[in-house]
């Protein structure tokens, strides 16, 4: 199995190094050719309207929002989960949009840019170790997303089908659980190649 990671900007290598982990073979991408050889793709946290715009600048965003939409399974972190959702609060910048979602940048507050949290995941069986920098949270779903995780009130991982979102940084831990669900969503995928 391939799985490709965006690599325009942000925390990109810390996913490499799980999936390694996790026995999977990466895919940089950076270019439309690389999403040829993959069967899922993470998009990492970041600056999420530096990592919209070189989207755009690179070619990526019409393949990108056709492959996932055609079934090809995607994760979303942080700044990733923002590119993916279809309502940003009070902002217009560049986004693939296709999950059912309404996010708020920035949200859990100036005054704790980031902290770690124990969240329970009852997909996982119990609670992660999340890692929260400048996160945002998920203020609203469609029916036809189901809530995966909550936080302080507030739902902090989603799934839509063959779309994975979390607020958090599963990757800069040395819990591999979150990515190895992912992989078992692609695995599910057996049609798409
Ligand atoms: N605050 C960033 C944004 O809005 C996301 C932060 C992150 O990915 N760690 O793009």
């Amino acid at each position: 199995m391939k799985i490709g990671v965006l690599a325009l900007q942000g925390a990109f290598l810390d996913h490499k190094k799980v999936l390694e982990r996790c026995g999977v073979e990466v895919v940089h991408v950076r270019l439309p050719e690389h999403l040829e050889e993959v069967q899922g793709i993470i998009i990492p946290g970041g600056e999420s309207t530096t990592i919209g715009k070189l989207m755009i600048d690179f070619g990526l965003k019409g393949i990108l929002t056709e492959k996932i939409e055609a079934g090809m399974p995607v994760f979303g972190t942080c700044a990733g989960m923002i590119l993916l959702a279809k309502n940003i609060y009070e902002t217009d910048q560049p986004r693939l949009g296709i999950m059912d979602i309404t996010v708020k940048r920035n949200a859990f507050g100036r005054q704790v840019d980031s902290f770690e949290a124990m969240v329970n995941i009852p997909v996982l069986g119990n609670v992660f170790p999340a890692v929260f920098i400048r996160a945002p949270y998920i203020m609203e779903i469609e029916p036809n997303v189901s809530i995966l995780a909550e936080f302080d009130g507030k739902i902090v991982m989603a799934r839509q089908g063959n779309i994975l979102a979390c607020a958090f940084h599963p990757e800069l831990t040395n819990d591999d659980r979150i990515h190895q669900y992912f992989i078992s969503m692609i695995k599910e995928v057996r049609s798409y190649s």
